[in-house]
């Protein structure tokens, strides 16, 4: 079928597609968790011995022996045997941001000939993938293969079911043969316990006696588009790059504002009441679900949980929201800037630290002003900001994520802090010495009796702040949506530990002649006066900010990926991981090359796909065009009669200049001889980028010129709207 036959095809199916019905009708309590060996299922599955045992390895950390180990590993192989399940895989998260996962089966065959399932505490504990087949960014030579995964305890297994049957799946770290992290799970897991380990000593010196382990907590907010699979495959761009590389704005873009919460289309509500119903057996608690801004873009924010666990099952999510989009027939695109002109998606990842002896220590009360520990970790937060915040855009920094940062949609590529009012002020009583009191939101009384007054928050939202305080957590709101949530997570449990650190010694200090509140006082105003520059409640996207912040505040603007992972490897962050232990300076370049290679990689397969694109469906579209307007043209003029040929004009001018920038693509895409990763990098952003945004004006200008029956692409007005 040609190309624009595609397109056509694809109108017509949507246009006729028969409406899915719903069926979800099990109520949550009998669905809950059913495919998760939880606690719970534990309990009833094991002696009280092995319980206890693996119960303590579970909430404090304590080894669990080879024998307990056998007992759990066969009672998860019985129960995982009852739901269907003939295999199992250790899943892991490697350094791109995808799961990883290796399929064993339950079986081992005995001298007799005759197989029996089979499942022991060492298969449990200890997989070995092949190494070799993920990113490791020199950690190992090729031919040094070895790597290794072993089971998390504090992540409960669960069964994943799909088209080919059930597998228990494993939630792993992943290590090399030397014992380097390769994956995600292993640095999420390191910079808790220094996390812990910083605010126990904090904790102590404020007078706490009993403090249990502290850990963080992740509340990630999910952004993503849905387009009608007929369309998408129609794009070899969406397919293939997550994002559109060509698409001119539709006349009706998101400018009425009416989607934002409004109605959710039939189609999508059963879509998601059937990824809600998946979510829910897997015991992810999916709490609230949205349109967003864009038309066609919708988000699910699961409740809070553990950070490690919330990682696990952000990562699951993803991958079943995209298997259940693709049975509703729409491509999933959890790309951040998949439509140009329309905002793009991210994951606001919603993060506090608490315990269950103090509770969250991000929870000013009412009074924030008389809570000290609350401003000690939330003057501990502000440091971090400040004093790393280039390694914060860092953790962001991907080739899709650059298309948002920095837009008019997203906070921008300076990393401040947002306080709201009511701490902002605290805090400015912090700086001249003396703490006065805390205001409140007072009442919200709307003069009308039948709508109840209630309390009004102490500040108002930001949404233009890239880290905003928002109750009692902070909110990471420029976290890209395709991103795995363990990387920012890890540098603000790093960097909260560095600043806990650096607390305990000058609060030690202090406290040897003031009495509490005044060294508190002390040494959060020295902190002030050192990272306070970070604290900003304006508007994030003005220009004005964009020049107070890096002329008068000192800050960083770092706008590209190019610009932001070097951070990676300064002197300050290398330090900070290696004075914590969550990285030694070899896994944190390691890092830097694997992420470095992604964003190059990303970006030379763009190219190819808008020289490929270019060549093979709008030129030929555009040139069919032409062919018929200068014969027509040549026809008409037969008759006497002078036809105005600026149209037919105009196309061949563009063609032209998309048959030049194309060129050009194709003699830069091809350069890999650079002096190093970052002159690669350079070459991706400053050559490359630029060259496709150049074929992209032409390609978008022959959109809007050439006839609409013959355009071989899915328009955005098509795509954007969702019947
Ligand atoms: P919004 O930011 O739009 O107000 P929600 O109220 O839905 O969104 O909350 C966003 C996310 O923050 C949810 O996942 C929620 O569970 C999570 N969250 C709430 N309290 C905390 C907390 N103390 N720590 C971490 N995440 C939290
Ligand atoms: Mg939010």
């Amino acid at each position: 079928m040609s190309g624009n036959q595609t397109r056509l095809q694809a109108i017509d199916q949507i246009t006729n597609r028969a409406p899915l019905s719903c069926n979800m009708t099990d109520p949550l309590k009998q669905i809950w968790a059913t495919d998760v060996f939880n606690l719970q299922k534990m309990e009833d599955a094991l002696s009280k011995k092995a319980f206890k045992a693996i119960k303590k390895t579970i909430e404090s950390g304590e080894v669990l022996d080879a024998a307990n180990a056998d007992i759990v590993a066969a009672a998860m192989k019985d129960w995982a045997l009852s739901k269907g399940a003939k295999f199992f895989s250790h899943v892991f998260y490697p350094m791109t941001n995808i799961t990883a996962e290796k399929h064993d089966a339950f079986i081992l065959t005995n001298s007799d000939g005759n197989a029996i399932n089979e499942f022991t505490g060492t298969l449990l504990i200890k997989g070995e993938p092949d190494g070799s087949s993920f990113p490791n960014g020199s950690l190992r030579m090729t031919n040094a293969a070895r790597g290794y995964t072993a089971w998390d305890p504090t992540s409960p297994v669960y069964i994943q079911h799909t088209a080919n049957g059930a597998t228990l799946m494993i939630p792993s770290v992943f290590m090399s043969w030397t014992g380097e992290a390769l994956d995600k799970k292993i640095p999420l897991l390191r910079s808790n316990s220094a996390m812990n380990d910083a605010a126990q000593k904090v904790l102590k010196l404020m007078g706490d006696d009993e403090v249990a382990p502290l850990n963080s907590s992740c509340g990630p907010e999910q952004e993503y588009f849905l387009v009608d699979s007929n369309f998408a495959n129609a794009r070899p761009d969406l397919l293939l790059a997550g994002r559109t590389l060509f698409g001119a704005a539709s006349a009706k873009g998101q400018q009425f504002d009416d989607h934002y919460f409004g109605a959710i289309p039939a189609r999508v509500q059963v879509f998601m009441q059937d990824f809600e119903d998946k979510l829910y057996r897997l015991g992810i608690p999916a709490k609230t679900h949205h349109n967003e801004v864009a038309p066609g873009q919708f988000e699910i924010a699961p409740y809070y949980g553990a950070a490690n666990v919330g990682a696990d099952q952000q990562q699951l999510l993803m991958t079943v929201m995209k298997q259940t989009a693709a049975e509703h027939g729409f491509l999933c695109l959890l790309h951040e800037k998949p439509f140009a002109g329309v905002n793009g998606s991210g994951k606001h990842v919603n993060w506090s630290v608490g315990n269950s002896t103090q509770g969250n220590l991000l929870d000013p009360g009412k009074t924030p002003h008389d809570n000290l520990e609350f401003l000690l970790f939330c003057g501990a937060v502000i440091r971090g900001v400040h004093k790393y915040g280039p390694l914060l855009r860092a953790v962001i920094a991907t080739a899709s994520n650059d298309h948002r940062l920095g837009a008019n949609e997203a906070p921008p590529a300076i990393m401040s802090v947002y306080l709201g009012d009511q701490l902002e002020k605290v805090f400015e009583q912090i700086k001249t010495g003396k703490l006065t009191g805390s205001t409140d939101g007072g009442e919200m009384d709307l003069g009308l009796d039948q709508i109840l007054n209630f309390d009004r928050d102490p500040g108002d939202r930001n949404r233009t702040s890239p880290f905003a305080f928002t109750g009692n957590r902070f909110e990471f709101r420029a976290v890209g949506s395709s991103q795995s949530v363990s990387g920012p997570l890890v540098a603000m449990n790093t960097m909260l530990a560095d600043s806990l650190n650096w607390i305990a010694e000058k609060l030690e200090v202090a406290l040897a002649t003031q009495d509490q509140t005044a060294a508190v006082i002390t040494v959060l105003k020295e902190l002030m006066e050192l990272h306070g520059n970070a604290v900003f409640g304006g508007d994030g996207y003005s220009s004005d900010w964009h020049t107070a912040a890096v002329e008068e505040r000192g800050l960083l603007n770092i706008p590209t990926t190019a610009d932001a992972l070097p951070h990676l490897m300064s002197a300050d962050t290398v330090a900070l991981f290696e004075n914590t232990g969550v990285f030694s300076a070899v896994e944190l370049e390691s890092r830097y090359e694997v992420y470095a290679e992604q964003y190059n990689l990303t970006i030379e397969v763009e190219s190819k796909l808008v020289s490929d694109i270019a060549k093979t469906k709008i030129y030929p579209a555009a040139i069919t065009y032409l062919s018929e307007l200068t014969h027509t043209s040549a026809s008409v003029l037969d008759l006497g009669i002078e036809l105005d040929t600026s149209v037919a004009k105009e196309i061949a001018e563009h063609v032209n200049c998309l048959l030049a920038a194309v060129t050009k693509i194709d003699s830069e895409v091809v350069k890999h001889d650079f002096a190093d990763t970052e002159a690669h990098m350079r070459h991706s952003a400053d050559v490359l980028l630029p060259l496709m945004a150049e074929a992209r004006v032409h390609g978008d200008a022959l959109e809007m010129l050439v006839a609409d029956e013959l355009w071989p692409l899915p328009k955005y007005a098509e795509m954007l709207f969702i019947k």
